[in-house]
């Protein structure tokens, strides 16, 4: 195995996308060959597994690997990007029933059975995706739940697929001229398979696509500001979701030779779900944990239960589990494998080595009118929050915009980005009306911002967090990702973004987690991924709250040197000392209208903003 696909392996153990550990363990874990050597280690003991063990552990862990399957996809969809499905069993069944129908009545090869569940569950999921996933929240899940009804419904009511008895005879899979018959030669199949399924999807998590649709979480503001299509990857992970769901299906079906209804209706949809939580479900791994707690646990409920409650209606089971569930999310609500990381040594990270930059965009030329707004007014119903704003900003300058709280200075970044859509008046930046473009297009024509309330994601790394910043600028897809196909425009994002951590002097920890800086910090985190996108223009809202006077002066000094090399900066600050210091012109904002505009002296001397605004402090 490669170091690189072996330290994929450790993050999808550690975590997903690489991000548990502390800086100060970093230097102190262990060493790369170490840990190649516990990997192989572990492999080999589940290699050996079947030969030692009954056959009926045998059986139960090759169910354990087939769920894992399912609870993989969830993992990815519900842990990653934050979209709870009830759905899952239902793409589950539709796999098996489509490889038990095609290999039953056709006699076609379950090899041929799954490419067929493949593209079914595929299609089928494309669908379902393409119509319920423009929903939000509660309303996505009981979307879910409803067509997840319906198609295990329609699993016991169609003629061809057997009704309520289901399809049986299926025939096993055959590999060349041997026959996976029996439950040792499946055990290598599924295994191999749940392997396999890690591996990719843990590439998949460290690349470009990967970090989009961890950011997912952070809403869809967030990710569009950084030029990712956030419905798009929604719309991808939902069928990556369910094609991992169509793998564990087609395994099911010629594992036990037989579909029925049951296992693919609401309950089941439901227990994938715990497996995921259970397992953690923001960790790969945790897929494979929670499958295998599940399993173990209804096996030890069906065993006990009728030892320690004599008597007791059997359906009472259900109870137990239940109970036993949320005891578990009382005491551990990130699930297993987070709680049990925190115990395993942490591996050693390198910072990533420098590379040949990436392509850059043609800045414009110093002094032309780079952006324009023109007349530009935004309603909240009877409140009028930018009342018919003019004012324009040249290449190269920084420009301050200023008011009292509630004057409309968001509202108007809001605007300038997309975020918010103007009522009336345009946004004309580098020429092009942009007033009514989509956010991530505004994004990707070279406006960069950060936000007055931090959107970064407390999970990832610094690293990471700058390497969102530069989305638009890589070319990486899915597959290419989950097959580490451009490790050479990965390795230069890398670099770029180590480079930029240490221009805002955060280079001294690329593996923290961005959660764990301090809110100043936190800030020029924002601004650091902002430059990732090799922005024409910066909007910075509020970037210097909550810095400390030499932060403040460090900011200052970082702004002044992208000025030089061409960058234009606009900005909103309430530090007069720090904004008449730093700006070529100011803009001044109160009640949504524009009240001034000039050098910082003559607005330090206008009469009509020391009375709005400044009284007597400036
Ligand atoms: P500033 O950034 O200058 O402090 P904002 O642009 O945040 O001001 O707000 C301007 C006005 O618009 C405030 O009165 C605020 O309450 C209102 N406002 C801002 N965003 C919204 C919104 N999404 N819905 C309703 N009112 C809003
Ligand atoms: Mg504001």
């Amino acid at each position: 195995m490669s170091s690189s696909s072996l330290s994929t392996v450790r993050d999808a153990v550690a975590g997903g996308g690489g991000s548990t550990a502390a800086a100060s363990r970093d230097s102190a874990g262990l060493s790369p060959a170490a840990y190649r050597l516990g990997v192989i280690a572990a492999v080999a003991l589940l290699a050996l597994a079947p030969l030692v063990v009954q056959s009926f552990t045998v059986t139960l862990l090759n169910y354990i690997g087939v769920y894992s399957l399912a609870a993989l996809g969830l993992v990815l969809l519900t842990g990653i990007g934050g979209m709870v499905s009830f759905g899952q069993a239902a793409f589950v069944g539709v796999a098996a029933y489509a490889t038990a129908w095609l290999t039953t009545r056709h006699a076609a090869s379950p090899w041929l059975g799954l490419a067929f569940a493949l593209v079914v569950t595929g299609l089928l999921a494309l669908v379902l995706g393409a119509l319920t996933l423009r929903l939000k929240g509660h309303f996505l899940s009981l979307g879910t739940l409803a067509w997840g009804l319906s198609i295990s419904f329609l699993f016991g009511t169609v003629e061809g697929l057997g009704n309520f008895n289901g399809i049986s005879q299926i025939p096993p899979v055959s590999l060349g001229p041997v026959l996976l018959a029996g439950t040792v030669p499946m055990f290598y199949l599924i295994w191999s398979v749940v392997a396999l399924s890690l591996l990719l999807a843990a590439n998949l998590l460290r690349s470009r696509m990967g970090r989009a649709m961890r950011v997912l979480r952070g809403g869809n503001i967030l990710a569009e500001s950084l030029g990712i299509d956030a419905f798009r990857i929604r719309l991808a992970l939902f069928v990556i979701a369910a094609l991992l769901a169509a793998l564990s299906g087609w395994l099911e079906a010629h594992l036990s030779r037989y579909v029925s209804p049951t296992p693919y209706g609401a309950g089941p949809g439901i227990e994938y779900l715990m497996m995921a939580i259970i397992g953690g479900s923001g960790t790969l791994f945790g897929a494979v944990v929670g499958a295998a707690v599940i399993a173990l646990l209804k096996n030890a409920v069906q065993d006990w239960f009728p030892v320690l409650f004599p008597g007791a209606p059997g359906q009472l089971q259900v109870v137990a589990f239940a109970t036993l569930f949320i005891l578990f999310l009382q005491r551990s609500r990130d699930g297993l494998v987070p709680a049990l990381a925190r115990f395993l040594p942490t591996v050693r990270r390198s910072v990533p080595p420098p590379a040949a930059p990436l392509a850059r965009r043609a800045q414009p030329t110093r002094g032309e009118v780079l952006l324009s707004v023109d007349g530009v007014q935004r309603r909240f119903g009877g409140l009028v929050a930018v009342n018919g704003v003019s004012f324009d900003v040249r290449a190269g300058e920084i420009v301050a915009l200023i008011g009292p709280n509630g004057a409309g200075k968001s509202t108007m970044f809001n605007l300038l980005t997309g975020a918010l859509k103007v009522n009336r008046g345009r946004v004309i930046f580098a020429g092009e009306e942009i007033s009514s473009l989509p956010q991530r297009a505004i994004a990707r024509a070279g406006i960069a911002r950060t936000f007055q309330h931090l959107k970064l994601r407390p999970h990832m790394t610094l690293l990471d967090n700058v390497l969102l910043g530069a989305h638009p600028r890589l070319e990486a897809g899915l597959v290419a990702g989950a097959l580490t196909l451009r490790r050479d425009e990965e390795a230069r994002a890398r670099a770029e973004a180590m480079r930029l951590l240490e221009r805002v002097g955060l280079g001294d920890r690329p593996f923290e987690r961005a959660g764990n800086l301090p809110l100043g910090n936190q800030r020029v985190l924002e601004i650091a991924r902002a430059l990732a996108a090799d922005p024409a223009l910066l909007v910075l809202d509020e970037p210097a709250a909550g810095l400390r006077r030499q932060e403040k002066t460090a900011l200052a000094d970082l702004l002044r040197s992208l000025r030089a090399e061409n960058l234009t900066v606009l900005l909103v600050e309430h530090d007069m000392e720090f904004v008449m210091g730093l700006c070529d012109r100011i803009v001044v904002m109160d009640f949504g209208s524009k009240i001034a505009e000039g050098r910082p002296e003559a607005i330090r001397n206008d009469a009509r903003v020391q009375e709005a605004y400044l009284g007597g402090v400036v």
